[in-house]
């Protein structure tokens, strides 16, 4: 049976499961950036020891860049470069924490707000383990989220590609996001 079928058949009988899933949408966002030696290394606004960082326009921070752009796809508000040209010198080294308040307004203001957050960093060296929470609450206090609805997970490269040469950290995010208003 297709589907649009199923749907057909429980809005007539009562039950709106469509309804349902209007309210409910997912994002995905991903980000890359060039290790470069001497670079400040920060993720999720929080700064990691290390003698190497991401190479970027504003502080490189791929696991806030993931998620803002994970949070604007579950929007269909385009992505953060759209948002935020690094053309443009206002976002020169800019903290991206700030970039991330911005996409929270901008949920805001649609009537949305997040249900929770999944995130992979791919990165080589250093081990993020000791780093996870911290780097949960400073993405809490910047959403709104509670802590427990922010998983951060690390992964290495295996010594392989450009993750696993350390020339590389990736971000991957998933996001639900649900309407909170109707704007
Ligand atoms: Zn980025």
């Amino acid at each position: 049976m297709a589907i649009g079928a199923l749907f057909d058949g429980s809005l007539r009988c009562g039950f709106t499961p469509l309804f349902f899933f209007m309210m409910i949408r997912i994002g995905i966002g991903t980000d890359l950036h060039r290790m470069t030696e001497g670079r400040p290394l920060v993720l999720g606004g929080i700064q990691i020891p290390y003698h190497a960082g991401p190479l970027g326009h504003s502080d490189g921070d791929v696991l806030i860049h993931a998620l803002c752009d994970a949070l604007l796809g579950a929007m269909a508000l385009q992505d953060i470069g759209y948002h935020f040209p690094d053309t443009d010198p206002a976002y020169r080294n800019a903290d991206s924490r700030l970039l991330l308040q911005e996409v929270m307004g901008m949920m805001h203001e649609k009537g949305w707000q997040p249900v929770n957050v999944d995130a992979t960093v791919h990165l080589e060296r250093p081990k993020l383990r000791p780093f996870i929470d911290e780097i949960r609450t400073s993405l809490a206090s910047v959403t709104g989220m509670a802590v427990d609805e922010i998983s951060v997970k690390a992964k290495t490269g295996e010594q392989t590609g450009p993750v696993g040469e350390g020339a590389a950290i990736e971000a991957v995010v998933v996001c639900l996001i649900q309407r909170v208003s109707v704007d």
